[in-house]
Formats: structure tokens, C-alpha cells, sequence
């Protein structure tokens, strides 16, 4: 399986619009030692065609155009992109759907809940199903595995298998329809198998490490992890007020019950973080915590970073 790093940010991006901070701050003035970051975005192929989008960031025509193997081959109008994958509704996951309107079939695997958020309460998504035969939503169920196809229905030489990993919708889903809901579906985690046996884990946004996701995590081969926040209080240091990491549905990197920790254990699989924030001190390759990462297996993802499996 071929794997491209297309971003590795959390939301905003490295550095975000309207961030002063530390990281922000000295990026711009060239006197940090890090790597700018668009926002998290993976693509993945089992043999170089066809290939699946892991969600769709805000950043996503500009990560396409930056990835020859995601531009067109032949005729007018043609992509080798035949699927995307969505673990939430969260805003940064699924806004660059928007950007793929311009009539091209394609695929799009959600759970039956984040369709009826995306098709029932945001009409801008109905430019995805203009004309027939435009995209084509697929069910996904949480423990159930299922076969990536093409545009055309063949199978792609990758499995999939999508697990529930919490119960909250993002704030923008009304109380009703949350109400309505399957709590199980409100966020996932997914596991890809390509036709050699390997297995990707891809969860850019976990809320909690229970000892059942461990086990899973120890039957794979390569793990992008949630890199979103250092500390718990991250935030609310640089801002003076805001929610913690795991307000916000993040278990941060360091700490006794930080994700560093935690996985101390998880052998097996390669290990990198991606979603990372901008306020995270991990993103300074100068620093102690980008060291510390370092030291105990762990990679921070960066833009453009191809990896096969
Ligand atoms: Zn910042």
C-alpha cells in the first residue's frame, strides 16, 4: 500500500491565519526550526491506482495539485481519486468535499449518521449529487470491514475496517438531529489492509485510550496517530482561556496518560503523529519535546512524506 502525506496539521494549519503565537510567530519570522503545515490530509493506493482520500481537509485542492499521483491522466476530465473516507463531521474533515463538485464520480464511504448531517441539514453538500451518477455514498457500519471499490465497482486491493471511537458530534450538528443519532457513529478510527496483509491504523482525532484500542493497535503495521496537543492545557496557556485537549476530543502527547505513554507498549507498528497543532512545542526541531518524540520511536508527520507499506 502506498501512503502520501498530504498535510499534517489539526485545523487552522501551520501557521494559522490569525495565530500569534510562539510557534506562529517565529515560523513567520524564519527563526523557527520547523516545516510549515497544511491541514491533515492522507491519500492512499494499494498499487498506484486507483486511490482513497482519508477525509477531506479544507487545504484539499492545493494538497491535489501538489501530488502528481492525484492529478489527471487522460481525457478532458478524469481523476485517479475513486473514494473518500470520512471518520466525522468535523468541519475539517469533511469541508474539502466541497471542492470536489465539479462533476467527477466518485465514491464517498460515511457512517448513515454523517450522511444525514452532510445531505439533510447542509444543502451546499447537494452539489455533490447534481446530475445522476455524480457521487456515489456508501454506508459504513463500525465493526464491519468492507472493500475500498473503484468508480466502476472493482475492488481496489484495500479493506477497510472502522471502529467507534466516541460518542459527541461536532457543536454545528443541532441538538435535534444529535438526538436522532447513532452516538457510535459520531467518530472513528479505521484500519486499511492492502492486498500484501499490511495494515494502516488512521485516527487523527482520539478522545481516549482504552486497552481494547491497544490490542487493536498492536495488529498493525503503521500507525498515523492523533498529534494534535502536547498538554492538556495547552490551549488556554496561549490564549489565557479555551478548552482542554480533552475537552476538545484530543488526548495530548505527553503526560503520564498522554498518548506517549500510553502506547509506550504498542510495538509493532511504525509510529507517527499527525494532526498536529500549531501551538504544539513538538513542532520545534530544535526543542526538548520534539526530542522526546524522537527518542521513544514516534515521528511527526510532514507534508509530502510518502510511505509504502
Ligand atoms: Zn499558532
Amino acid at each position: 500500500m502506498r501512503i502520501e502525506i498530504l498535510g499534517s496539521a489539526a485545523g487552522g494549519g501551520f501557521p494559522q491565519w490569525n495565530c500569534n503565537c510562539r510557534n506562529c510567530r517565529s515560523l513567520r519570522a524564519g527563526t523557527l526550526r520547523a516545516k510549515s503545515r497544511s491541514q491533515t490530509q492522507v491519500a492512499v493506493s494499494d498499487s498506484g491506482r486507483p486511490w482513497f482520500l482519508l477525509n477531506a481537509s479544507p487545504d484539499l485542492r492545493m494538497q491535489i495539485e501538489r501530488a502528481p499521483v492525484l492529478q489527471p491522466g487522460d481525457g478532458v476530465r478524469d481523476s485517479p481519486i475513486s473514494g473518500v473516507l470520512i471518520t466525522s463531521a468535523d468541519i475539517d474533515q469533511i469541508a474539502g468535499l466541497l471542492s470536489l463538485r465539479e462533476l467527477q464520480p466518485f465514491r464517498i464511504y460515511c457512517t448513515q449518521s454523517l450522511q444525514r448531517i452532510l445531505r439533510k441539514d447542509n444543502s451546499a453538500f447537494g452539489m455533490l449529487n447534481r446530475v445522476p451518477r455524480q457521487v456515489c455514498w456508501t454506508n459504513v457500519v463500525p465493526g464491519e470491514r468492507f472493500p475500498l471499490l473503484d468508480v466502476e465497482g472493482r475492488e481496489s486491493g484495500i479493506s477497510c475496517e472502522v471502529f467507534s471511537l466516541a460518542d459527541r458530534y461536532p457543536l454545528y450538528v443541532s441538538p435535534e438531529r444529535v438526538a436522532e443519532l447513532n452516538g457510535e457513529e459520531a467518530l472513528l478510527g479505521m484500519i486499511l489492509t492492502g492486498s500484501s496483509g499490511m495494515r494502516l491504523a488512521y485516527l487523527p482525532a482520539v478522545p481516549k485510550i482504552s486497552d481494547e484500542l491497544l490490542c487493536l493497535l498492536e495488529t498493525t503495521d503503521l500507525l498515523l496517530f492523533d498529534g494534535t496537543f502536547w498538554s492538556d492545557d495547552e490551549l488556554i496557556r496561549v490564549q489565557g482561556s479555551g478548552a482542554t485537549a480533552r475537552e476538545m476530543g484530543h488526548v495530548p502527547v505527553s503526560g503520564p496518560d498522554g498518548s506517549l505513554q500510553l502506547l509506550a507498549g504498542v510495538r509493532r507498528p511504525r509510529k507517527i503523529f499527525v494532526h498536529v497543532n500549531n501551538t504544539n512545542p513538538m513542532l520545534d526541531e530544535s526543542g526538548p519535546e520534539y526530542r522526546q518524540v524522537r527518542a521513544a520511536g514516534w515521528k511527526v508527520a510532514e507534508d509530502g512524506w510518502q510511505l509504502n507499506l
